[in-house]
C-alpha cells in the first residue's frame, strides 16, 4: 500500500480562502484584524517563521507590526511591548516568538498576553478552557491537525489515536483535541516502555517529537492516518540520503541542507494509508490557523 497524501499546503489555502470572506465582513464594521508580534534577538529560524506569518498577513489584509528587541533584552523589556500590545485597539491577536533569549522570563511575558488576545493559545487561561472543551483560543498547530483531519473526513470517534510527544504546545494539546473528538487516546514520550508496540495500536498516529525520520514502519499499525508534525533540518549525507527521494537529494546536495519530519517517510508511505509530507504537511496549517484565531480574535472584540 502507498499511502495518499494529505495535503495540508491546499488545506491551509482554502481556509485562508474562507478567512478572507469573513475580514471582508469585519471590514464592512469598521475593523481590520491587526497581530502583533515580539520577536528578540537573531535567531535565523524565529526570523523565518515570523516573515512567513506576516507574509500571510499582507496576503490577507491584516495589520501587522513586529516589535523586533535586541537579544539582549530584559525581561520587562520585552513585557512591556506585550502590554503596549495588550492596550491597543488595532492589535487583536499577540504572538510572541519563541524560544526567547535565556535571560528572559518565558513563562511570565506569556503569562501577560491578555487572553483575548493569546492568539498562539498558550495562556493558562486558554489551557484551561481547552481543558473544559469550553470556547476559547487553540495551539495553532493541534487545531491545524484537527482542521486537517476534519476537512479529509478521517474518522475521529471511537478510534485509537496515539499522540507521541507531549509539549505543551502540540502534543497535550492535541492529545486533548483527539479526545474532545471521541478518540481513545494514548500519549508517549521519552520514557514511554516499548514505544513500537505502543504506536503501533494507533489507527491515528501523530508524530511531535523533533527528531528526524524517527518514526520507523514498525511504529505504524497497517493502514494508520499517520500526521508528520516535526520540522527538523538535516546536514548528514547519510540521513538525507536515507530520508530523501532523488529530487530532494539533488536539491540537499546543492544547498547543504533540508527539511524533514519526525516520520521516516520512504518506509511508512508503503504501510500508512494516509500521511502528510514534510514540507507541505502540517506547517502551512500552523499559520493559516494562527490567521483564524486573529479573524476570531478580531471578531470578539468587536
Ligand atoms: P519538544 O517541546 O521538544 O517536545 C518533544 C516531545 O517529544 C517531548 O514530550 C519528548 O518527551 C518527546 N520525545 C523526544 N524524543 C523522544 C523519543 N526518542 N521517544 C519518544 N518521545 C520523545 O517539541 P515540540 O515543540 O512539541 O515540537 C515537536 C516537533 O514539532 C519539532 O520538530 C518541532 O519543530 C515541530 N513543530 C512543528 C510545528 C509546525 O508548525 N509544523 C509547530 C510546532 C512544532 P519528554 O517529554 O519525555 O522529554
Amino acid at each position: 500500500m502507498t499511502a495518499t497524501l494529505l495535503d495540508g499546503a491546499e488545506t491551509a489555502r482554502a481556509i485562508r480562502e474562507e478567512l478572507r470572506g469573513e475580514i471582508q465582513a469585519l471590514a464592512a464594521r469598521g475593523v481590520r484584524p491587526g497581530l502583533g508580534v515580539v520577536l528578540v534577538g537573531d535567531n535565523s529560524a524565529s526570523a523565518s517563521y515570523v516573515r512567513s506569518k506576516t507574509r500571510v498577513c499582507e496576503e490577507l489584509g491584516v495589520f501587522h507590526e513586529t516589535a523586533h528587541l535586541p537579544a539582549t533584552s530584559t525581561t520587562e523589556e520585552v513585557a512591556a511591548r506585550v502590554q503596549d500590545y495588550n492596550q491597543r485597539a488595532d492589535i487583536h491577536g499577540i504572538l510572541v516568538q519563541l524560544p526567547l533569549p535565556p535571560q528572559v522570563d518565558s513563562e511570565k511575558v506569556l503569562a501577560l498576553v491578555r487572553p483575548e488576545k493569546d492568539v498562539d493559545g498558550f495562556h493558562a487561561v486558554n489551557v484551561g478552557r481547552l481543558v473544559q472543551k469550553r470556547p476559547g483560543f487553540v495551539a495553532c498547530t493541534p487545531a491545524g491537525v484537527m482542521e486537517l483531519l476534519q476537512r479529509y473526513k478521517i474518522p475521529i470517534a471511537g478510534r485509537r489515536a496515539v499522540v507521541l510527544g507531549r509539549s505543551d504546545i502540540v502534543g497535550k494539546p492535541m492529545a486533548l483535541l483527539l479526545l474532545h473528538a471521541d478518540a481513545t487516546v494514548t500519549v508517549c514520550h521519552s520514557k514511554t516502555a516499548d514505544l513500537p508496540a505502543v504506536t503501533r495500536e494507533g489507527d491515528i498516529l501523530i508524530a511531535a517529537i523533533g527528531r528526524a525520520g524517527f518514526v520507523r514502519a514498525e511504529h505504524v499499525k497497517p493502514g494508520a492516518v499517520v500526521i508528520d508534525v516535526g520540522i527538523n533540518r538535516i546536514t548528514d549525507p547519510a540521513a538525507a540520503r536515507d530520508l530523501l527521494d532523488a529530487t530532494r537529494f539533488a536539491d540537499f546536495e546543492k544547498k547543504g541542507s533540508a527539511m524533514v519530519g519526525d516520520v521516516h517517510f520512504p518506509s511508512v508511505r508503503e504501510k500508512a494509508s494516509m500521511i502528510t509530507p514534510v514540507p507541505g504537511g502540517v506547517g502551512p496549517l500552523t499559520i493559516a490557523l494562527l490567521m483564524k484565531n486573529t479573524v476570531k480574535a478580531a471578531s470578539l472584540s468587536t
